[in-house]
């Protein structure tokens, strides 16, 4: 099956958002996948003003909606916050010391220290490299005059990031 988007242009980014059976947006996924879950009935177009692709094949036209919808709930599985391990927040803090930036010699620091009472806790950890590690010690950062570059928290739903991200980009006025 040959893929032919309407007016012969080629989609730049992922065409089809598709959402939950809740409505809330998931995920933007490319046409052939937006197709086979239309085919095996897995999802359905979603009523809203939107393009629309067409795939064809010698023997077929499919009209493949920006929009579409699954069918089960199965989709809003249980989702839970990732444990708070090194591997987890250098992800969260996209490998970088939160203090200086440097991506080398990374470490994990606890913002308000062990020994203060700080807790182990997404808010209360975050990656700093061994230099700054040092340099604050068993304090605090406003004792050490070190600054976060943004305050630690729980990763998000990657749903709901989406679902924040998709919103915000329909409100921009250009889209409307
Ligand atoms: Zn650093």
């Amino acid at each position: 099956m040959t893929l032919r988007p309407y007016k012969h242009v080629l989609p730049i980014y992922q065409p089809i958002v598709l959402f939950s059976k809740n409505y809330l947006p998931m995920a933007r996924i490319n046409l052939k996948r937006a197709t086979v879950l239309l085919v095996t009935g897995r999802a359905e177009p979603v009523d809203l003003i939107g393009k629309t692709w067409q795939m064809r094949s010698p023997s077929l036209t499919l009209e493949i909606p920006e929009y579409i919808r699954l069918r089960a709930g199965n989709s809003d599985r249980i989702w839970k916050t990732p444990p708070v391990n090194r591997r987890e927040v250098l992800r969260r803090d996209g490998h970088r010391c939160q203090y200086c930036g440097s991506k080398q010699q990374l470490t994990l620091d606890h913002v308000v220290p062990r020994s203060q009472d700080g807790t182990h806790t997404w808010d209360n950890v975050v990656i700093a490299c061994a230099p700054c590690n040092s340099r604050k010690g068993a304090r605090t950062p406003d004792a050490a005059s070190m600054q976060l570059m943004k305050r630690p928290k729980a990763p998000m739903h990657p749903v709901v990031a989406f679902a924040e991200q998709f919103w915000k980009e329909q409100k921009k006025p250009s889209l409307i």
